[in-house]
């Protein structure tokens, strides 16, 4: 007998396990498939994505740890703390991580139980329709065992894999990405990366702050382009100046080769042309979305020029009943806006009138300092031909920032000059990751700066600089 579901979400990641879980606790039968073990030593199916395993808690996880090092040798000393001999034992960070890692993906594991979402081990991949009515699915399992599922739903939640750069093969030992550089056992003495955008500058900085030299070749002549551009400039400022990564803009990079030096990687810049020569290599030149086996040509599932899957504002697809959710569809590829599309389809499912405000989806960047975003950058409003105010705040000015020993940074605010309401806010600097939550929460209820100036914030804390960048938006700041 074939089971049937009426939700058959593929895909375990934040898109995907978000979406069942949602779907089942508005009382659908919900099963979810995955196939990816991540190398688990029991050889199980692990839950969470690239999210969970590859991606955002184990880059941040190293992030923290290598910081707490960074935070050891160079500015324990000027609270006073004289801390000699401190060590790195990276194979003991790397435990850490995947102590986090297994305790999150297993996590996913008891949040299905308790929702009863049903778990399919194996690739899920389309095989046609059953009377027109229901979607029939096949889930091929490692094993080689091939069950098909009836589903009255399909969420497409399959995600994205690391773009490869043509000639440069990555073998996860020597030349990584996301997946080998998350796992070093030792710290490279030269490290090249190739891209810099927010994965190759974040692993980048862990093995950086471990003691690496580290070379990032970016192809674009601009650092950041999607920050705001003042944002871009103080961090490139305090990468470059302060912590000694070294960036080449405006990168095209000939024939990669090993040989005794380690990896060689020629390459032409806007300021240096040459050979890089590394003991490792990581390309991080941003993610493609991943539709590998899915077999959804078979049923007409549409993809746009991108091969992402093609969707409406409600992660509709072009199939009846099929919709799809996360790194696969366009928009930014971040695990929060999966999730919001995730609980947004489920709830359509249920007629219910869930939505995602892409407008109001925060970017964040986890290096040191840290840069978050929402809204719209300076000079996306210029180029729109928007009359804005802005207001600028330095942390320097800031009394928590002083005593954590951390000025670097601001807090800038952009808002409509005739309405006030606000329009973009960007911060860079300590704790940014969270301080944007507040701007987040203002932009969705269609907050003015005046709001902002207006609403006590605790002293002293580092938020009292978006309440001073809402005052300056009025060119009164209080404390600048
Ligand atoms: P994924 O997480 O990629 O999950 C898709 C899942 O589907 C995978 O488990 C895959 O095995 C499975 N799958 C694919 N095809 C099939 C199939 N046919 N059958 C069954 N299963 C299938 N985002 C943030 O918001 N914050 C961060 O700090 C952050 N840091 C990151 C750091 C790194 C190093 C990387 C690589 C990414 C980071 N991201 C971050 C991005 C984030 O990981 C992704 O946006 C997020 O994981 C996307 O979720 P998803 O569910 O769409 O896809
Ligand atoms: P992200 O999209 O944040 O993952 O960043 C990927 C980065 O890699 C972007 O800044 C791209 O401009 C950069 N990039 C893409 N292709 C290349 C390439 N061939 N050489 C160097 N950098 C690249």
């Amino acid at each position: 007998m074939t089971q049937q579901f009426d939700v058959v979400v593929i895909g375990a990641g934040p898109g995907g396990y978000v979406a069942a879980i949602r779907a089942a606790q508005l009382g659908f039968s919900a099963a979810c498939i995955e196939y990816a073990s991540y190398d688990d030593p029991k050889g199980e199916v692990r839950l969470g994505g690239t999210c969970l395993n590859v991606g955002c808690i184990p880059s941040k996880a190293l992030l923290q740890s290598s910081e707490y090092y960074d935070m050891a040798t160079h500015h324990f000393l000027m609270h006073g703390i004289k801390a000699d001999g401190v060590k790195m034992d990276v194979p003991s960070m790397v435990r850490r991580k995947e102590n986090i890692v297994t305790q999150l993906t297993t996590g996913i594991r008891g949040l299905f139980k308790k929702n009863k979402v049903t778990l399919l081990a194996g690739h899920g991949g389309f095989v046609g329709t059953r009377d027109k009515q229901m979607w029939q699915i096949e889930v091929r399992g490692q094993d080689g065992t091939q069950t098909v599922v009836d589903a009255k739903h399909v969420i497409i939640a399959t995600g994205s894999k690391p773009r490869q750069l043509p000639g440069i093969e990555v073998d996860n030992k020597l030349i990584c990405d996301n997946v080998g550089a998350l796992s070093f056992n030792e710290v490279p003495k030269r490290l090249g990366v190739i891209g810099a955008g927010v994965i190759g500058l974040e692993l980048g900085s862990v093995w950086k702050r471990l003691g690496s030299e580290v070379t990032i070749l970016e192809a674009l002549p601009d650092f950041l382009s999607a920050a705001d551009t003042a944002v871009a400039k103080e961090a490139w400022k305090v990468f470059t100046s302060k912590q000694g990564l070294k960036i080449h803009l405006g990168a095209r990079i000939g024939a990669v080769s090993q040989g005794k030096n380690g990896i060689t990687v020629p390459f032409q810049a806007d300021d240096a042309a040459g050979d890089l020569e590394c003991d490792k290599l990581i390309v991080s030149v941003g993610r493609v979305p991943n539709t590998d086996g899915l077999n959804g040509g078979a049923v007409g599932l549409k993809l746009d020029d991108r091969a992402r899957v093609e969707v409406n504002d409600y992660c509709q697809t072009n199939l009846p009943n099929v919709w799809a959710v996360g790194d696969v569809v366009p928009g930014p590829m971040l695990a929060h806006k999966g999730m919001e599309e995730a609980v947004m389809v489920a709830e359509r499912i249920a007629g219910q009138g869930g939505h995602v405000n892409h407008d109001t989806v925060p970017w964040v960047m986890y290096t040191h300092p840290e840069i978050a975003w929402v809204g719209k950058t300076e000079q996306q409003l210029k180029a729109d031909n928007v009359a804005y105010r802005a207001g600028q705040i330095p942390f320097a000015a800031n009394g928590r920032a002083l005593g954590q020993g951390d000025t670097t940074g601001f807090v800038k605010m952009l808002a409509c000059a005739k309405t006030d309401r606000i329009l973009g806010v960007h911060v860079i600097g300590t704790n940014a990751s969270e301080l944007i939550a507040e701007a987040v929460v203002a932009m969705e209820f269609g907050a003015s700066s005046e709001d902002i100036a207006r609403i006590c914030h605790a002293h002293p804390t580092l938020s009292e600089a978006m309440h001073e960048a809402a005052l300056a938006v009025d060119k009164r700041p209080l404390h600048f």
